[in-house]
């Protein structure tokens, strides 16, 4: 599942000896220390949010590996122009309450960043929403994987407020800088970073790979081939209610197998099948289906 959570900016400045070593080591020619704006970004950390999600404390170290090396952006654009920082180094702290990781970062000071550099120094820029996917959410009242079991996050269980606990990291995304903070308290974040508010074509249109546009096609493709065999099977099972002669009329017959599931409707047609071929052996009159043209093709239907 991708998450995505908020963030702020911790320090700025100028890297020290150290740290300008390990930015050289991402960039093609050396940079001096007063080429590069250098700051650190409090990514994320184990205490529950307002999603009443937390991540496991001990997912901190593997995110912390898969964030090194991701660029930062501002407002999700997903273009190289807008790659403007760095994550070149990143760690996990404790201060016994919390535990967190914590994501150093660097960007060239040209005339480009300059705005952005000047709006972080004086704390205006500190917002920072950040991606990654996570493998799987447990439950933090009975630790079943969450959705499996009866609590809901958020609610409350014997005093305890049940959250989806996330674990197993899989990838790190990009983070970026968030230009609209101010609606944060509406909840309008996510929709804000292009994220519920965006179908999942205009979501990878916008922001995916070739190659997840190309997966995207391919599901696509397949849903449609999905959503022409649940018409067929629908149309043949309306068929078989005709032939068994319910009583009810095609058009409610075709809406009550509609709302089935796949599976329930083939488990239907089965039942259904079986008790007309009792019904109705091969070499039997068939009943009188003048009225009910689909009920004579429905007979013959292998
Ligand atoms: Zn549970």
């Amino acid at each position: 599942m991708n998450i995505r959570k908020e963030a702020s900016v911790l320090s700025a400045g100028v890297p020290d000896e150290g740290q300008l070593a390990a930015i050289n080591a991402f960039t093609k020619s050396p940079l001096t220390a007063g080429e590069v704006y250098c700051f650190s970004v409090r990514l994320c950390d184990d205490l529950p949010d307002r999603d009443f999600e937390r991540f496991d404390t001990a997912a901190l170290p593997a995110l912390a590996a898969l964030f090194r090396g991701k660029t930062g952006i501002i407002d999700h654009e997903w273009s190289a122009e807008r790659q403007i920082a760095r994550i070149f180094d990143t760690d996990v702290c404790s201060d016994g309450a919390v535990t967190y990781l914590r994501a150093w970062c660097y960007m060239l000071r040209t005339e480009k960043n300059a705005d952005l550099i000047a709006q972080i120094e004086g704390g205006i820029k500190k917002e920072v929403s950040v991606g990654c996917a996570m493998g799987r959410a447990t439950c933090s009242v009975c630790g079943q994987d969450y959705g499996t079991c009866a609590h809901r996050k958020g609610e409350r269980y014997d005093g305890q407020v049940c959250l989806a606990v996330l674990r197993d990291p899989v990838d790190a995304y990009e983070f970026s800088f968030v230009a609209v903070p101010a609606q944060r308290e509406a909840g309008v974040l996510k929709a804000a970073e292009g994220g519920e508010a965006m179908t999942l074509t205009e979501l990878v249109n916008k922001n995916g790979s070739p190659d997840l546009r190309d997966s995207l096609k391919a599901l696509e493709k397949d849903a449609l081939f999905g959503r022409s065999c649940r018409e067929s099977l629908v149309n043949e099972t309306v068929a078989l209610g005709l032939l068994l002669d319910f009583g009810a009329e095609e058009e409610l017959l075709r809406k009550a197998f509609s709302a089935l599931s796949g599976e329930e409707l083939t488990r239907l047609k089965a039942a259904m099948a079986k008790k007309s071929a009792a019904l109705f052996p091969p070499g039997a009159i068939l009943p009188n289906t003048n009225d009910h043209p689909a009920a004579m093709e429905a007979a013959f239907m292998i």
